[in-house]
């Protein structure tokens, strides 16, 4: 997918930018992997999920979830499908 947005890039990741030679232009994109890398990327940032539980499980995408929310749903989904008729 091609990132049409432009974006200012604080260089060094923080929020008070105060020296704007530290200003590089990026991608959204590029935006989002800078605040991971610095580790100010707000789900970056999480260790547990909404309901209070750790982040215990990690898909082949590196994404993060939490194990007892997922299997909840999974039987959420199979209950909804024994109802249907
Ligand atoms: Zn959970």
């Amino acid at each position: 997918m091609t990132e049409i947005w432009k974006s200012v890039v604080g260089y060094e990741g923080a929020y008070e930018v105060s020296d704007l030679a530290n200003l590089t232009y990026g991608t959204v994109s590029e935006n989002r992997l800078d605040a991971v890398r610095h580790g100010t990327h707000n789900h970056t940032r999480r260790t547990h999920c909404y309901h209070g539980h750790l982040l215990d499980g990690v898909k082949s995408s590196g994404t993060r979830f939490c194990k007892s929310c997922r299997a909840r749903y999974q039987r959420e989904y199979r209950e909804r499908q024994r109802q249907r008729v």
